[in-house]
């Protein structure tokens, strides 16, 4: 999971602090690195480090990066590749001169592609998908970089959102289905390019529209073009940015996505009524789907676990012994809010189980009468290959127990999930969305 980030703008636009700001309303999509390449027209310029944004930059470091056109981004690698040399941006120089580039999502053709690479002589120095993408790029034989990113794609299968740079221009160009998101916008004095409208909002630029499923849309000193690289009208948006990863101000095609969570929670309640005192969300991604869950069966809602802001989500975080050491410090319940009652717990989904059994466990502790786990998505059964690092078949709990087995692991006293129907039907999205997740239905080609 990662956040990407592009801007093309006027010589007296400074790039290097909206892009370190950009970054920072996309933290939420990758915490692990982050990165910024920013050129004035000439040379790249470039900044990257393992951490969150504000412990990679800072005055200094932001200060060497001038120039009006950037790209940047946030990430989360793939489990055990998580080092300085994989963080991203990337950046080359090839036979069109300094080329920069950084990538949300997953190729699926990623071990084919690399052999083929290796075998005609490429030398890599990454394990990231964005460096197969730069060397098929460079590697064609056309003349423009413009249409070598045209050659390369037709390579690809798979999720994902680019952005790339070369110094006098800025392409995007997002996969064929349109699995992973990718957002044009503009700002007095140029363009952008960010994984959701709020790291465009939160620079003060306006959302101009999504980019296309299969299309690649080059910004430079005339303005913006587009191209369709593929002629399909079929889409398969990632159905889990509007569960849990896109943050609650963005919008998707038109539509908050703290208004579509809300709306799942409604439609969670219509499926899944309880007799209950108090709903009680864990915050912060299942706000939202509470609060609708909660206006919809007329039972209170409260806030009846309190977060540390201050620690990461666990989600994303790197491997089970800190997962475990976060929900712990994260999650705290309010004694008085659940004592004696007979409370519905919400959540997004349930990963591996662990962090739900910790807090089911806490709200006992504190003196809940009853614990109902009810949860705002299908049983997470099968992995992501774009680009989400979900563990392991193995690891998931709900792909390998039967739901009363789930229910007894994280020791609920009942547990309700929504139907794939019931999340098709609160996002409008009926076969326009990716559910592989939840169902197993991948819409490209997978390894294995
Ligand atoms: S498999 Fe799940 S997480 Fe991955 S793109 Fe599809 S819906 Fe999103």
């Amino acid at each position: 999971m990662s956040g990407v980030f592009g801007m093309f703008a006027d010589p007296s636009v400074s790039a290097a602090p909206l892009g370190y700001m950009a970054l920072y309303a996309l933290q939420h999509r990758g915490q692990e690195s982050a990165g910024l390449v920013v050129t004035e027209g000439d040379v790249l310029h470039a900044h990257k480090g393992m951490g969150l944004t504000s412990e990679v930059f800072d005055d200094a470091s932001l200060a060497k990066l001038p120039g009006s056109h950037a790209i940047g981004h946030v990430g989360y690698s793939r489990s055990g590749e998580n080092h300085v040399t994989n963080a991203e941006p990337l950046w080359a120089t090839s036979r069109f001169g300094p080329a920069a580039i950084a990538l949300d999502g997953s190729l699926t053709n990623r071990k084919v592609l690399r052999e083929r690479l290796l075998d005609t002589g490429a030398l890599l120095q990454t394990t990231t998908d964005s460096e197969l993408i730069l060397q098929l790029m460079v590697r064609s034989r056309k003349e423009s970089p413009e249409e070598a990113m045209v050659d390369a794609a037709k390579e690809l299968i798979g999720g994902y959102a680019v952005v790339a740079m070369t110094p006098d221009r800025l392409v995007g160009m997002r996969d064929p289905l349109g699995i992973r998101p990718l957002v044009l916008g503009r700002l007095e004095g140029g363009h952008m390019l960010a994984s959701e409208t709020a790291a465009i909002t939160s620079i003060g630029a306006e959302p101009v529209r999504e980019v296309e499923p299969g299309e690649l849309v080059i910004i430079d000193r005339n303005g913006v073009r587009s191209r369709r690289l593929f002629d399909r009208d079929r889409r398969a948006f990632c159905v889990f940015e509007y569960i849990y990863l896109a943050r609650q101000d963005s919008e998707i095609e038109g539509h908050n996505v703290h208004l579509i969570r809300k709306e799942i929670g409604r439609v969670l309640a219509r499926e899944r009524p309880l007799d209950v005192d108090v709903v009680i969300p864990t915050p912060d991604s299942s706000v939202s789907s509470a609060m609708g869950y909660a206006e919809e069966a007329g039972i209170p809602y409260e806030m009846g676990l309190v977060k540390n802001r201050y620690v990461g989500r666990t989600f994303i975080q790197p491997t089970q012994a800190t997962r475990q050491f976060g929900v712990r410090l994260k999650l705290h319940p309010i004694r008085t809010v659940v004592k004696g009652k007979r409370v519905v717990l919400l959540d997004d989904s349930i990963v591996r189980g662990t962090t739900t059994a910790n807090v089911i466990r806490m709200l006992r502790e504190a003196g809940a009468k009853e614990v109902h786990m009810v949860v705002a998505s299908p049983p997470f059964t099968h992995p992501c290959h774009y680009g989400i690092d979900v563990p392991t078949p193995a690891e998931l709990i709900a792909s390998r127990r039967t739901i009363e087995e789930v229910r007894r692991h994280i020791d609920a006293d009942s547990l309700h999930y929504l139907s794939l129907e019931g999340l098709q039907k609160a996002v409008e999205g009926n076969g326009r969305l990716c559910h592989a997740c939840f169902s197993g239905d991948y819409p490209t080609e997978v390894p294995g």
